[in-house]
């Protein structure tokens, strides 16, 4: 196959995990590129909660303290049973923001070298060179690129996943619309993460500043469901109706949603069980973020883990690439070297990610399931293996 170009370290996606890398990567000195499909930075979903352990990676990263001035800090959660007039709170629950996801990419790629992003850059396939063992990406408009290290950042229908043969991500029965609501002359909502939930839809909402919140709904998904506009204001009037139970207020939040700020997502998972054991590696190929791990949004942790990623992944690397290598191009010590340093972070991660979308399934499965003894068996399973509702976020990273 000809080639269009020869890079070092390529980097598909440029979501939060992508750029994330990139960054990292760069602080231990090393230079990727970062394929992007779309002609800009990408911020569906509105807005993210990063809990302390995203903080810890963020703080590695070099960018925490910039972005802690973007969002107001929410101490406390709050879980509303509605139908049953119950509540339940969460007092301390460590660092939490909601941020923008415009800010939170913004900032990642700013801090990036000038040209890192290449945007419009479709990848449709992976193959591996047989005559020196490199990936080579295959682009949409026909040019193609040969890395000596490939990291799949593409998300929950990753290409470089589907390279490495990991099977396609699962379909939860539920949908997610997502939005923020703007108050010019300010909200009244406490800083909390307040969850209401009635009969089997949720929704949630935290403040990100004094007058911005941030809302989302969860809802069961139905076949009719499949054909759904992705119109904002067709998803505005839906969702409006279907909250037609909750507090006034709420329905005031989603009515006067800022209409560019609305998505409706259709979830999906990859099973703990096959987190546990695909192999994550080809080559010097390897997945970070939701290519890896996608998983149900009930903790709120994919993000989070994503940047976690990041860091560890780029420890490895720089642990055991040095830069000399990665330009010189001594192939097979590059290869090795490479293929240790990706085993390394595959099995630090493994047991991260297992832990943490058994807890998102095990939760998931409380909305989702309509069989009264499954949600008894999650009850049971939460409050033996997770009895504390924090835990997942006293995680660190580690250094850079
Ligand atoms: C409803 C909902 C709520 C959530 N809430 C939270 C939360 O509060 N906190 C939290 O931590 N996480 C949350 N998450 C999870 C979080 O959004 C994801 O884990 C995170 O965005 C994953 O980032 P990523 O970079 O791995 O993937 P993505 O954000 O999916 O980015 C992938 C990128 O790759 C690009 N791409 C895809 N295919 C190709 C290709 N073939 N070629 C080139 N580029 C490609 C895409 O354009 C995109 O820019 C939530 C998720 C959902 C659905």
């Amino acid at each position: 196959m000809d080639m269009d170009s020869a890079e070092e370290i390529v980097i598909v996606g440029g979501g939060i995990c992508g750029l994330a890398l990139a960054l990292a990567l760069h602080r231990k000195g090393m230079r990727s590129i970062i394929l992007e499909k779309s002609e800009t930075l990408r911020d569906t979903g509105a807005a993210i909660g990063i809990r302390a352990n995203g903080w810890r990676a963020l703080d590695q990263l070099g960018v925490a303290s910039e972005l802690r001035h973007k969002a107001v800090t929410i101490p406390r959660i709050r879980d509303v049973w509605i139908d049953v007039g119950k509540q339940e709170e969460i007092p301390e629950v460590g660092e939490l923001r909601c941020m923008k996801r415009n800010d939170l990419i913004k900032i990642l790629a700013d801090a990036l070298p000038p040209g890192t992003v290449r945007f419009g850059c479709q990848i449709v396939s992976v193959n591996m060179d047989q005559e020196n063992a490199y990936p080579t990406l295959r682009l949409y408009d026909g040019k193609s690129i040969q890395a000596k290290v490939l990291i799949g950042c593409d998300g929950s229908r990753s290409i470089v996943a589907e390279f490495l043969g990991l099977k396609t991500a699962k379909p939860f029965s539920l949908l997610a619309v997502r939005g923020l609501a703007n108050y010019p002359n300010g909200h009244a909502y406490p800083h909390e993460f307040t969850r209401m939930r009635r009969g089997k839809i949720m929704v949630g909402r935290i403040p990100i500043t004094n007058n911005l919140v941030y809302w989302f709904v969860l809802q069961q998904s139905t076949q009719s469901d499949e054909n759904l506009t992705h119109d904002p204001e067709t998803i505005k009037r839906s969702t409006s109706n279907i909250v037609s139970g909750f507090p006034s207020d709420v329905i005031e939040m989603i009515e006067g949603a800022e209409v560019d700020s609305l998505s409706l997502t259709h979830l999906r998972h990859r099973a703990p069980w096959d987190l546990l054991l695909t192999t994550f590696r080809k080559g010097t190929v390897t997945v970070a973020g939701d290519a890896m791990h996608v998983m149900g949004p009930f903790l709120g942790q994919g993000g989070s883990a994503a940047l976690e990623d990041a860091v560890v992944l780029a420890r490895c690397l720089g642990q055991r690439i040095r830069a000399e290598d990665l330009s010189n191009g001594g192939r097979q010590i590059l290869i090795d070297e490479a293929g240790e340093a990706i085993d390394q972070y595959v099995k630090e991660r493994r047991k991260r990610v297992v832990a943490l979308s058994t807890r998102t399934y095990v939760t998931g499965l409380l909305l989702e399931t309509r069989s009264q003894l499954v949600k008894f068996a999650a009850i049971v399973l939460l409050a033996i293996l997770f009895r504390d509702p924090i835990s997942h976020t006293k995680y660190d990273c580690g250094r850079l």
